[in-house]
């Protein structure tokens, strides 16, 4: 079976005063039927704009998809019209944010919001919504749905507003959920509540997932694959087994190294990456993660690591890093 969604080489830039930021830049992934990707990385990596781009949701001025291709059951996204656009959001591929105060709306009760993208998107008459939009609350666990389907979002809770949008997003049973750190602003055990909703949902309805995170919990709980990303780029694309087992890339393998864990004496120790990510205004020549890598050779500074593909336990894993380079020959030649 081919991949759901495929993206290629995906670029997006944003121009601003100092000059232009190649937010994304060449991310190629594939997503599978009923699986969930993960893509990690810090703030400013370009997780979101990545998500923001397959949806074409990137306002121009500043932001300007500039390149690849985003292939959806094998239509491009990207040279669809605006009206293909609109009949593929929320129905096809729907998408839900860290701040759900921002996506609903404070003057209209919870219910009616869930029944209008019902009736948008399932043709349901009003009637009909308003009931599923209830049993919705009662399927994300809203106690006492029916009465507070008249509430306003400002009477629900962070974790509740969320779930609301989470409800939202899969009504229309969509081929892909995107979801955008959907858990960050929640306490611990909304979080695991949260994640199991949609591990349900998507398991019932065969959902494809993209989990954008910076959590590696969410990461190794929820996902099947998970790229790593780094300034703009993917740098590591692992199974998940994989790549907590042994990550390549020596960005990942600090990632790793800063979750914080238990060592023999019982102190919790955070080793964290050393240095900053670097100003996308200004990367430096070849590999832009190299003024933090204590593995950095000549090559890293003045050549940029191409994708190398290598042999995983599972499935094939790519690395852009010129550790690997000799591996990939190795690899190429078998
Ligand atoms: Fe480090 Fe060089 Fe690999 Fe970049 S390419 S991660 S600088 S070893
Ligand atoms: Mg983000």
């Amino acid at each position: 079976e081919s991949p759901i969604l495929q993206v290629e080489a995906l670029m997006t830039e944003f121009k601003t005063e100092r000059g232009i930021v190649n937010a994304v830049n060449k991310v190629s992934f594939d997503v599978e039927r009923g699986q969930t990707l993960g893509i990690v990385g810090e703030s400013g990596s370009g997780k979101s704009v990545t998500n923001l781009s397959i949806l074409r949701l990137i306002e121009f001025p500043p932001g300007r998809i500039t390149g690849g291709k985003v292939l959806f059951h094998d239509k491009d996204l990207l040279t669809a019209t605006e009206h293909e656009i609109l009949g593929i959001r929320g129905k096809h591929i729907s998408m839900i944010f860290q701040d759900p105060l921002t996506s609903l709306n404070p003057v209209i009760k919870i219910w009616k919001q869930i029944a209008e993208a019902l009736i948008l998107h399932q043709g349901m008459k009003k009637k009909e919504a308003k009931m599923q939009a209830i049993e919705l609350l009662r399927i994300i666990g809203i106690p006492d749905p029916q009465t507070r389907a008249e509430c306003y979002p400002h009477q629900f809770s962070g974790g509740m507003r969320q779930r609301v949008m989470i409800a939202m997003a899969l009504s229309c049973n969509p081929d892909i959920l995107i979801a955008d750190e959907p858990t960050t602003a929640l306490d611990v055990t909304i979080q695991a509540q949260i994640l199991e909703l949609i591990r349900a949902r998507r398991d019932q309805q065969q959902t494809s997932v993209i989990m954008i995170t910076h959590d590696l919990g969410v990461i190794a709980e929820m996902c099947d694959q998970v790229c790593v990303m780094y300034a703009g780029r993917i740098v590591e694309k692992a199974d998940v087994l994989d790549l907590f087992q042994s990550p390549k890339h020596p960005y990942t393998q600090g990632l790793l190294d800063s979750i914080p864990r238990l060592d023999r004496t019982g102190v919790e120790r955070l080793h964290s990456i050393k240095g900053s990510p670097p100003d996308l205004l200004h990367l430096p020549e070849g590999c832009p993660f190299r003024e933090r890598c204590d593995k950095a050779m000549n090559r890293c500074v003045s050549e940029l690591p191409p994708e190398l593909v290598l042999d995983g336990s599972s499935s094939p894993r790519k690395v852009a890093c010129w550790l690997y380079a000799d591996k990939e020959e190795a690899h190429a030649k078998a």
